[in-house]
């Protein structure tokens, strides 16, 4: 560790799992866990959780709270840079108004920041990820859900309602009849999120198509996910090939229009579905480069997310290295020195 380098945690409290890191600021990860979330427990209980798993890593690494330069938390609902819930996705009831900042205040580190978590992982592939370096871009999560995070010269742009980014609910087959969450139809979510594609894999297996995806249900004992499918496509199965080519070309579609109306230096995509690489992206690249508009916006590189399901807890930690401007040159992460430790 250089004398110059900083310490900071990084804590992303999603549905499933709080996650906490404890990184310096040349991207070395010093110690990581997680635990499940309590959603039943309501925001005191979480709060309690977020509490429990900082001291927890911070009495590993044999550090005091007055050690580290503060704490970043990318949370699963919008949020004020204060700490204050506007709203959630998937932790539980009770949260509107209430004041997480506060609370997490007066028990941990008076050194707090907060965003939403598409957000923090925004910010956190531009320190730490695929974006280093670029001042304008976009990242989008495609898994159970799809959203973004928009960076427009190096900060998150929210919008003027704090909504901006959701491009899940842009509309991007308006033919399309199956209902959406929000209410529409047509939307991306609904035809390119991970539930999409097992949806339409199984479909096509009641209807008789041959399809490896039934012999690797079949070996590996479980259902049908995108990392399936995946794996399918990768042993030159057609089925599989051609769901992440329709997926893709929706996802384009949507990429299309979000880079004509921001023009971003550069597009990247995280998330369980896109860890199919070129099936999934390549489609979606080559409806950009046939229909951005002007033309020099069908070169935007689209790439893949680099820091996987570390997003949350780097961006997280990058909230306080951008606030403490920690000269960025040192960062370069490198997740395989990541240690991973039981709570
Ligand atoms: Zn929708």
């Amino acid at each position: 560790m250089g004398e110059q380098s900083k310490l900071a945690v990084g804590i992303d409290a999603g549905g499933t799992n709080i996650k906490c890191a404890l990184l310096n600021s040349e991207g070395k990860v010093l110690l990581q866990t997680s635990i499940l979330t309590d959603s039943n427990a309501g925001p005191e209980g979480i709060k309690d959780q977020i509490v429990l798993l900082t001291k927890h890593v911070l009495d590993n690494c044999s550090l005091k709270v007055s050690d580290i330069e503060g704490i970043g938390i990318a949370f699963a609902g919008g949020i004020t840079d204060t700490g204050k819930v506007e709203w959630t996705v998937h932790v539980g009831e009770g949260w509107s108004g209430y004041d997480l900042g506060a609370a997490l205040r007066s028990k941990l580190h008076n050194k707090l920041y907060f965003a939403l978590d598409v957000q923090a992982a925004a910010l956190g592939e531009g320190y730490f990820g695929a974006a280093r370096g670029v001042n304008s871009y976009a990242v989008i999560t495609v898994g159970t859900g799809i959203g973004a995070g928009i960076v427009v010269g190096g900060k998150v742009f929210t919008g003027g309602l704090g909504t901006a980014g959701n491009i899940g609910h842009t509309i991007v087959d308006d033919q399309n009849t199956k209902i959406c969450a929000c209410g529409n139809h047509g939307c991306l979510e609904t035809l390119v999120a991970s539930g999409a594609l097992v949806e339409r894999a199984a479909k096509a297996i009641k209807e008789g198509t041959k399809t490896k995806i039934v012999d690797l249900c079949k070996e590996e004992m479980g259902d049908i996910t995108p990392s399936l499918i995946h794996k399918a496509a990768m042993m030159g199965d057609a089925l599989a090939i051609k769901i992440f080519e329709e997926a893709g070309h929706f996802f384009g579609l949507a990429l299309l229009n979000l880079i004509d109306i921001l023009s971003p230096q550069m597009v990247v995509v995280g998330g369980g579905v896109a860890e199919a690489g070129d099936f999934f992206l390549k489609p979606a690249r080559d409806e950009v480069k046939r229909r951005a508009w002007p033309p020099i916006a069908r070169n935007v590189p689209i790439v893949q997310a680099l820091l996987g399901n570390m997003s949350g807890t780097f961006g997280a930690v990058s909230m306080v290295f951008n606030n403490i401007r920690v000269r960025q040159n040192d960062v370069l992460v490198d997740l395989s020195r990541s240690i991973e430790k039981e709570l």
